[in-house]
């Protein structure tokens, strides 16, 4: 279980986590596309946690549409508006809440995830942020479902978050400026499916 205060402080580590793999995110995006995707998180989560400086971490929803606005905003890349969108719709499940459960993280992702797919219009095998995020939605539910702890299920998700981010690799990308390669973009992983793991390994790392 979650609470503000702590979600306050995940945020602020995913910032960190983003400015160490600044140079790995930017290099990802380099191959086949415009080698900003670092820059551009770093600048967003840093926005992130400018904005949630004075929170009194009271309620989770607000908390994420803060976060979700500031990234929004910030961030000028493809990346900024998807994960804002992603950031707002998980707190839109979870308003009013002072703390959260890996069920209400199970309802958050599948939010997150059908904002994206609604802002970005990219399904599965895309070869994006999508191919991350979908696995990990379906290990989330799948361990959830088998009655496994909050911490197996997790784990489950994470890894399942990096299998989605290999399996991008041998994908024609479909969307975004990596699509402009078409069949050159075989043989790259996907920069935003790489943050999308990193993101979700920082919460795991953060809470286990
Ligand atoms: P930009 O491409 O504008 O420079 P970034 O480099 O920050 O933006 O982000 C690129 C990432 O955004 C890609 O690696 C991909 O994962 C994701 N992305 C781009 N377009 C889409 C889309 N339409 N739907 C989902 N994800 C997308
Ligand atoms: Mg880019
Ligand atoms: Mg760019």
């Amino acid at each position: 279980v979650v609470n503000g205060k702590k979600l306050i402080e995940i945020l602020d580590r995913i910032a960190d986590v983003i400015e160490e793999n600044k140079l790995m995110l930017t290099e990802l995006d380099a191959a086949i596309g415009d080698g900003d995707h670092g820059i551009n998180m770093s600048r967003g989560f840093h926005a992130v946690r400018e904005k949630l400086k004075d929170d009194d971490g009271s309620d989770i929803g607000i908390i994420l549409k803060k976060a979700g606005m500031a990234l929004v905003s910030n961030v000028g890349g493809a990346a900024g508006p998807l994960y804002g969108t992603a950031f707002l719709k998980a707190g839109a499940v979870v308003e009013g809440k002072q703390t959260v459960d890996v069920a209400d993280l199970e309802n958050m992702l599948k939010s997150a995830l059908e904002g994206i797919k609604m802002r970005g219009h990219a399904e599965p095998k895309d070869k994006t942020m999508v191919d991350a995020a979908e696995e990990a939605l379906n290990a989330l539910n799948s361990s959830n479902a088998a009655g496994e702890s909050p911490q197996q299920a997790i784990k489950a998700a994470v890894d399942a978050a990096y299998l989605g981010l290999e399996n991008t690799k041998d994908m024609i990308a479909r969307k975004g400026r990596a699509s402009y390669l078409a069949e050159r973009s075989i043989g790259h992983k996907d920069a935003g499916a790489a943050s999308f793991a990193l993101i979700l390994k920082t919460i795991f790392d953060e809470l286990y």
